[in-house]
């Protein structure tokens, strides 16, 4: 088995995962392996020690932790992004057995005396920050996992976590499946009026792949958005939205056969039985023992103040918009699928410009490189593409990250469009993390960084909205989170045991380089003839910048209320709170209400399956920190160097061996404060 199972072989020395080797059927051999492996040596661990030490217990097992993270992290990702029913088969079947053993080492008693041992011996004191953080957050989450309960409460507690891991995987399935099981071919063009020339031939192509005749437009964003912000065709628009706000639900054309609505029930009660069962209220004090913020009170006001803050402004948004599409177009009735096509003419009526005009200056190969520019400025860190790379699927690049040492800091995979079998959104994931090995070697940290962005069309370079570009640099910031650490220590190295409510912080921090001239004119410049963006043009894109930023902070805020409200207000037993919850909080601060089949909330994998439940409200968390750690930048000019430096070595290196107020007061001298995030939003 070993030698011919790819999985096996590569989790026994460090590499990279050998994709177009790995089958389904080596996912579970492998993974029973390595945990019947793990099991025996913990086994033997606590036996034959009387003493323990960080050398002879902890490190053993940070090595057994990795070898697992290693071997998985390439199936869980494969999963996501080239999706099939074998695989799905084979991934399922394995959630069991990592959720039984993940349980059984955190309600393991033997063990977890062991942690408590070390932490209370004299060698303790003279461990280094990252291995005395590592320590207590295991004791943390042997508590967490229920070491303190009774037997009978300890197999609840596992079962639950079998279900849970089970429920939120149909979850994203079920989102997946609907996402792909509806499509809309068009072969009169009268019906295409106002649509962009990139969307149509983005059309085309999808048409032409499937044999059709036509257009096709699917609910993978790229598409969706192109109809939903240009179609002048208004029943177009309404039938795709339609479609797109009741998928994995019981309503829309695809009604009851993708449902999420029992799956989440389901979740939010387990949620909250596992919650109490480990002696908090409900899932929302559950979310805050790992989280930065201390208090469901200390969230709920932070929210509410956001949104008192905000609300005027998107309400004064919302009637500029309403009046505009009345005197402008005749239209009284604004509906949901007139906001964005709205939007997007109202947008061009006040600044002259639209997404689409910027398009043709920021083909991909010139934000690629030109991103890598911007990081090289702030970092001094070089990044080249590296060929002969084994992968996923053949869009996929692969790069290097070098620091002026020419040391290897970091090396990801790149994975930019959208395409059938692969989960909508964006996201960075972990291939591996850095680590010193016993024999002195280093493992080098590895990304997956994953976007659904339009992909090329013909011959041409795929060409990105502005908004794409953001979200780019977002998953980018994560990435750099991730490989530029310089912690040794897999359990707090890059952004393992980084509270999750400031994870966003490098994110949303690097998006700020996609706003400021003298970055864009790395990221920036025309597909055909390389030229930058007009300065006359870059005017109106940045006169633009806070366009309806108002609507959207309390849409934002909107999502993180409910979903924190949702956890927080649970009680036992209770059922169909979900969509009341979600119209309360609505009623409380949205200025545009959706139409009654809308079912959002079968699609927000995030606070479902994601980690951000009861943590949603994390990116407005972390936007003040990133906000704030940003005008540090704005003072000392974007790209000054010291600073870059200064955010290197006090926030990217440092993982998760410091509590994050402690890394940002570090970098900025002082505690967070809220001004620059209302700043930037156009709000204060
Ligand atoms: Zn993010």
């Amino acid at each position: 088995m070993t030698i011919e199972n790819p999985l096996l072989a590569m989790s026994e020395k460090s590499g990279l995962p050998p994709f177009q080797h790995i089958k389904p059927e080596h996912v579970e051999p492998a993974l029973e392996a390595i945990i019947q492996s793990n099991r025996e040596q913990i086994k033997i661990l606590l036996e034959k020690n009387d003493h323990y030490s960080w050398d002879n217990l902890i490190q053993p097992i940070e090595d057994m932790d990795d070898r697992l993270g290693r071997m998985w992290s390439p199936v869980s990702h494969m999963n996501s992004v080239v999706n099939s029913d074998e695989l799905r088969d084979a991934y399922n079947n394995c959630l069991p057995l990592l959720s039984e053993y993940s349980t059984e080492m955190g309600q393991n008693v033997e063990l977890y005396e062991a942690y408590q041992a070390i932490k209370d011996s004299p060698e303790f004191s003279n461990l280094d920050s990252a291995q005395q953080k590592i320590i207590n957050n295991a004791l943390r989450d042997f508590h967490l996992s229920g070491i303190d309960l009774p037997i009978e409460k300890k197999k609840r507690f596992r079962e639950i976590r079998q279900q849970l891991s089970k429920l939120t995987s149909k979850y994203e399935e079920n989102i997946l499946d609907a996402t792909q099981a509806w499509s809309k071919q068009i072969t009169d063009e009268a019906m295409l009026a106002g649509l962009t020339e990139s969307a149509l031939a983005m059309a085309k192509q999808a048409a032409e792949a499937k044999e059709l005749d036509g257009w096709l437009f699917t609910l993978n964003f790229p598409s969706y958005y192109a109809v939903i912000s240009y179609a002048d065709d208004r029943a177009l628009r309404e039938e795709m939205y339609h479609a797109y706000a009741t998928r994995a639900s019981e309503q829309g054309p695809n009604a009851g056969e993708y449902d999420n609505s029992q799956v989440m029930e389901d979740i939010l009660a387990l949620r909250h039985e596992v919650a109490q069962l480990l002696g908090f209220n409900n899932y929302a004090e559950r979310s805050l023992a790992t989280k930065m913020a201390e208090t469901p009170e200390q969230v709920l006001s932070f929210l509410h103040d956001l949104a008192k803050k905000s609300q005027a402004m998107a309400k004064q948004e919302l009637a500029e918009l309403t009046g505009f599409a009345k005197q402008e177009h005749g239209v009284n009735d604004l509906s949901a699928w007139d906001v964005p096509y709205y939007g997007e003419k109202l947008r061009k009526h006040t600044y002259d410009i639209s997404q689409e005009d910027l398009k043709p200056y920021f083909p991909e190969t010139k934000v690629i490189p030109g991103m890598f520019a911007v990081v090289k400025r702030l970092y001094g860190i070089s990044i080249n593409e590296v060929s002969g790379v084994e992968t996923w699927h053949d869009d996929v690049h692969f790069y290097e990250i070098r620091d002026q040492q020419d040391e290897l800091r970091g090396q990801f995979y790149l994975d930019l469009y959208a395409r059938d079998k692969k989960r909508g959104g964006a996201w960075m994931d972990d291939c591996m993390g850095r680590k010193r090995n016993v024999d002195g070697s280093l493992q080098v940290p590895v990304a997956y960084l994953t976007c659904n962005l339009t992909q090329p069309i013909g011959d041409d370079p795929a060409l990105f909205t502005h908004d794409e570009v953001t979200t780019l640099f977002h998953e980018f910031g994560h990435g750099l989170h991730h490989m530029l650490t310089k912690v040794e220590h897999i359990g707090v190295s890059g952004i393992n045991g980084v509270a999750w409510d400031a994870v966003e912080l490098p994110s949303q921090f690097m998006e700020n380089w996609c706003w400021e001239q003298e970055a864009l004119e790395f990221i920036a410049g025309h597909y055909q003839t390389g030229e930058p963006i007009p300065e006359k043009l870059f005017k109106k894109m940045y006169a633009a910048k806070n366009f309806q930023a108002g609507m959207q902070m309390v849409r934002q805020i909107e999502f993180s209320l409910f979903d924190f409200r949702m956890y927080f207000e649970y009680e036992s037993g209770q059922t169909g709170r979900i969509q009341s919850v979600l119209d309360e909080v609505r009623e409380e601060v949205a200025v545009i209400k959706p139409p009654a089949y809308n079912r959002f909330q079968h699609g927000f994998s995030h606070i479902f399956a994601g980690g951000y439940a009861a943590g949603y409200y994390s990116y407005k968390w972390a936007e003040v920190l990133s906000a704030d750690a940003f005008s540090l930048f704005e003072e000392k000019g974007i790209f000054d160097s010291e600073t870059g430096n200064k955010f290197l070595h006090s926030v990217l290196e440092q993982g998760g061996t410091k509590e994050p107020m402690e890394l940002f007061k570090q970098f900025r001298g002082r505690e967070p404060e809220i001004d620059a995030l209302l700043r930037h939003s156009g709000i204060a």
